[in-house]
């Protein structure tokens, strides 16, 4: 089936853009075109900010209890949306379909739940002695987001931004746009005011720098990676915008020494496997005390070569594919690396799996015996590919795992809980599970050093949209 986007929404209303051009995307199972999507230039920017900057007059005076109303509007139709939403991420990330339904549609969802939660209870008022100290929307937020979650994304920094009074101009990704068409179908759907809420798809390299330096815009809040990230900075620095960025990871896994084999595998097949390794926080490195490696590779590489690769669509698929021939010609590239730079494969490895000859199919591959210093422990891959590093004592595995120009995430096996949030409190990212831990999606989310700044989701995710004004009289 072939979708088809040809408007941009600006202003509560469905427009072609200024100067009309498309772009074809195809389908990562089949490399067949699939969706055709309309790009918007600089004039629509300019357009979708002033019309937020006008609808700011008015929404950003409205109370909590009248955001939390339009909320839940926007949750109602969120609900009706769902299906196609999880259909959307199947077809166009290569998600197979329980993970479109089963994580990335709650996700979504539960950034709009958690935002009607956070404006029940969010002091934007307080008294310090005789001081006034108010909390108010910054103005327009201009929302850029990567396509590997095209739900969780736009919609996580939409709700946040909605509830805490800003007006939204949302770019969403190219490889992954139909998403965003629905969040806007479904934000007419709930009444939000013309100007709240704009959506232009567009070029990343043409539209985002308008984006990012317009004077009309108040906050950036940036998802993908840091190349892109240093140019949106520099160029909202001119007009002193807030840039909040979440970018990439190269996350550390410590198996502790009385950790639990299976739970480690767990957390390996969940976190990095199953999206095809296409997270940010991805556990891409695993370091595992070295009399142990050798029984968690055992157990690891079985239920590696048991991940069923194929067409999202398939129920028993369990790995889809990449999502682009870019991002396959890159893993494939870092596969290579770890080849000529002397790791150990023990499964997968270069090429597509039997079989799957059409689409970006990669080989779920492990290598051991990964140096830190290896070019596929430093840099992130985007891919199922998993890096074993041994280690000595625990003290060398945090110093290991912090060893890293990033800081996202990170990941503790043990048994000794005290042991192991030790272990996570010595480690410089935003986020430690341990044992395999529920994510908590209310929770703060963002990274330290090159992972960017800032924190998204909840409270913490919502108070980065305001800014602080004292009044006293
Ligand atoms: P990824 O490598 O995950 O695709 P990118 O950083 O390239 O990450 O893209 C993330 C988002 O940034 C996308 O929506 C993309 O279109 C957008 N983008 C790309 N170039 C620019 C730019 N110069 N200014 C602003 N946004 C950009």
């Amino acid at each position: 089936m072939m979708r088809e986007h040809t408007e941009l929404y600006i202003d509560g209303a469905w427009h072609a853009p200024i100067q009309e051009s498309f772009l074809e995307l195809t389908d990562p199972a089949t490399g067949k075109e699939h969706v055709r999507a309309v790009l918007g230039g600089e004039a629509d920017i300019d357009a979708a900010v002033a019309a937020a900057e006008r609808a700011f007059v008015s929404y950003s005076r409205t109370t909590p209890q009248e955001r939390i109303a339009l909320l839940e509007r926007i949750l109602v139709e969120f609900d009706k949306r769902a299906e196609d939403l999880a259909q959307a991420v199947v077809d166009e990330v290569g998600a197979p379909r329980a993970l479109a339904r089963g994580v990335h549609v709650p996700t979504g969802r539960s950034q709009i739940v958690t935002a009607i939660e956070v404006l029940r209870t969010y002091a934007f008022t307080e008294m310090r002695g005789e001081t006034r100290i108010r909390k108010e929307p910054l103005g327009v937020a201009a929302l850029i987001t990567p396509w590997n979650f095209p739900i969780l994304q736009p919609v996580g920094k939409t709700v946040s931004a909605l509830a805490a009074g800003c007006t939204v101009v949302l770019k969403p990704a190219e490889a992954t746009p139909s998403p965003t068409f629905i969040l806007a179908e479904i934000m007419e759907a709930a009444g939000v005011p013309a100007g709240v809420f704009n959506l232009v798809n567009g070029l990343g390299s043409v539209v985002g720098p308008r984006l990012s330096s317009h004077p009309g815009v108040g906050v950036i809040s940036f998802t993908g990676s840091l190349p892109t990230a240093t140019r949106v900075s520099i160029a909202a620095a001119p007009t002193a915008k807030r840039v909040v960025s979440e970018l990439g990871g190269k996350s550390p896994h410590i198996l502790m020494p009385d950790g639990d084999v299976d739970v480690a595998v767990e957390t390996a097949l969940n976190w990095l496997m199953a999206t095809t390794g296409q997270l940010c926080s991805a556990p891409s490195r695993t370091l595992v005390p070295r009399e142990r490696r050798d029984a968690f590779l055992s157990a690891l590489v079985p239920a590696v070569e048991a991940i069923r690769v194929g067409d999202p669509r398939d129920e028993d698929t369990t790995m889809g594919p990449l999502v682009s021939a870019e991002q396959w010609d890159t893993v494939q590239g870092y596969i290579r690396a770890g080849l000529d730079e002397g790791a150990r494969l023990v499964t997968g490895g270069p090429g597509r799996p039997p079989g799957r000859e059409e689409g970006h199919f990669a080989r779920p591959t492990v290598f051991a015996d990964v140096d830190n210093a290896m070019t596929i422990a430093r840099e992130e891959i985007f891919g199922p590919v998993m890096s074993v590093i041994a280690y000595d004592t625990v003290d060398e595995a945090v110093e290991i795992a912090n060893d890293s120009p990033f800081g996202l995430a990170a990941y503790v096996t043990g048994e000794d809980l005290e042991a192991a949030t030790a272990v996570a409190e010595r480690m410089r990212v935003g986020y430690v599970l341990i044992n395999d831990a529920e994510f908590d999606w209310s929770a703060p989310w963002g990274g330290y050093k090159q992972s960017g700044n800032g924190r998204e989701f909840g409270p913490d995710g919502m108070a980065e949209y305001l800014e602080t004004k004292v009044i006293r009289g």
